[in-house]
């Protein structure tokens, strides 16, 4: 849905040229992808790559896991197992630090806060 920008000034247009042409891109892009597996949909269903193409990695998500035991240990009638929200979060005490395995690169390329010139 295009929403447009927020307060344009007067004379201003509520959606620019560049505006435009991101929304039709990422329209197209989310088009073009498999909500299920995330490549191309040229790829993914492509009866060529049905055999031996793709590989799996597996991997554990730990609060994903914490999230389907809760709801398995709720008796929640069919209506409120489709309705109801859940978030996981970390308990007191047990926050990660947050930037730990993150490895921030500044868009110059450089670990974020340095710069190429000095700056
Ligand atoms: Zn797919």
């Amino acid at each position: 849905m295009f929403t447009g920008r927020p307060t344009p000034a007067p004379g201003e247009p509520l959606f620019t040229k560049e505006d435009t042409a991101g929304a039709l891109a990422l329209a197209e892009e989310e088009r073009d992808t498999c909500p299920s597996c995330g490549y191309l949909k040229v790829w993914c269903r492509d009866p060529a790559n049905q055999f031996g193409a793709f590989d799996v990695d597996e991997e554990f998500c730990w609060a994903t896991y914490r999230l389907a035991d809760y709801r398995k240990s709720k008796d929640y009638g069919e209506s409120q197992a489709a309705s109801v929200q859940l978030a996981v979060r970390f308990r007191e005490g047990r926050e990660p630090d947050i930037e730990a395995g993150l490895d921030l690169v500044s868009q110059d390329g450089q670990p974020d806060g340095e710069s190429d010139d000095g700056k």
